[in-house]
């Protein structure tokens, strides 16, 4: 261990990891270690934490609930961020609107949502992910997004400044936003709209069931691998190519749906890597469609 490792761990104790397997944080349960896991109990050690390391030049990546992120076998060089339980918390600040914490599952806030009246909040019971990786990648269903009921968010910097930032000072599209990679995500302000509790628990459940129909469930994966393209569904496009039979080693596509990957059980990250290139490469040559990423793919590429 370097001298700076050294001194980091001794620092932050418990809370850091040096060479932690990073496979039990994600969906696939893939990817290797990474060099410092750093799981701040709070919002002053995450600020001291990124005062120590400004001047070590080290990677961070940041990462939630790990439902939509693929680790490479070789790990990742540098820091990996995983907000720790006081990022977890939600409040009502008043009868329509939620302050919570990023590292807050979407279905709790969903929930939360429906004991307080608070519609528009239900599809966030389909998404497995956290807040901060649902505003990352403006996740959504069914005609929802998290850009919708979003009112501001707050950050720190990677220097540890604190800043908050307005819903109009951020640009979202389809699975994404401009927010530089280098901020952490802290909470966010969320605003429904007041409804009953009876209603709310209707639509919810009938999203659930609907998502049930649609998506596999209890499976190693990272949701839609691609994003759909604008005249077509991803899902479509690879079943009309021909390859949603396509499998290497231990990474198969789900019999249903075609748009999601899976770990079977042994797979390799490089396997599942390797048939995501083999599908686009395929899609391309039988239909000229580029398809796009919605994965994050992270970690050293050997
Ligand atoms: C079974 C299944 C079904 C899914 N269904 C849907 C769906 O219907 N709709 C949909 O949109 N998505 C869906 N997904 C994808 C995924 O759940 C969402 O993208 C989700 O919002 C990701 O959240 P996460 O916390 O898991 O993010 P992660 O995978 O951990 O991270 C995603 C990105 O967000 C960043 N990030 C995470 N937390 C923070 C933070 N605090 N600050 C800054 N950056 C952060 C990471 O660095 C990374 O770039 C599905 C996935 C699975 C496995």
């Amino acid at each position: 261990m370097n001298i700076e490792k050294k001194y980091l761990k001794e620092k932050f104790g418990k809370n850091l990891i040096i060479k932690e397997n990073l496979s039990k944080y994600n969906w696939f349960n893939l990817g290797g270690p990474a060099d410092i896991f750093f799981r701040p109990e709070n919002k002053d050690q995450l600020k001291d934490f990124l005062q120590n390391i400004k001047n070590l030049n080290l990677k961070i990546n940041i990462i939630g609930a790990g439902s939509n992120t693929l680790i490479r076998d070789s790990g990742i060089k540098g820091v990996v961020i995983k907000l720790g339980s006081k990022f977890s918390q939600i409040k009502l600040i008043s009868n329509n609107v939620l302050e919570v914490g990023a590292a807050t599952l979407d279905k709790k806030v969903s929930d939360f949502a429906k004991e307080n009246n608070i519609s528009n909040m239900e599809f966030l019971s389909c998404i497995p992910g956290s807040i901060g990786g649902a505003i990352i990648m403006n996740s959504g269903c069914y005609g929802s997004e998290i850009s919708q009921i979003l009112i501001s968010i707050k950050i720190l910097d990677q220097f540890g400044n604190e800043k908050e930032l307005k819903r109009d000072e951020i640009e979202f599209f389809y699975r994404g936003c401009n927010i530089p990679k280098e901020y952490l995500i802290l909470s966010a302000k969320l605003k429904g709209t007041l409804s009953s509790k009876k209603l709310v628990a209707k639509k919810q459940e009938e999203l659930i069931e609907r998502k049930k129909m649609s998506q596999p469930s209890r499976i190693k994966t990272g949701g839609s691998t691609f994003k759909n393209h604008k005249h077509k569904k991803a899902w479509e496009l690879i079943k009309e190519s021909g390859c949603d039979k396509f499998s290497i080693g231990d990474a198969k596509i789900s019999e249903k749906h075609s748009n999601f990957f899976i770990n079977n059980g042994n797979a390799k990250t490089s396997d599942v890597e390797q048939l995501i290139n083999k599908v686009k490469k395929e899609v391309y040559n039988k239909t000229g469609i580029n398809l796009e990423l919605e994965i994050k793919i992270i970690g050293n590429e050997k």
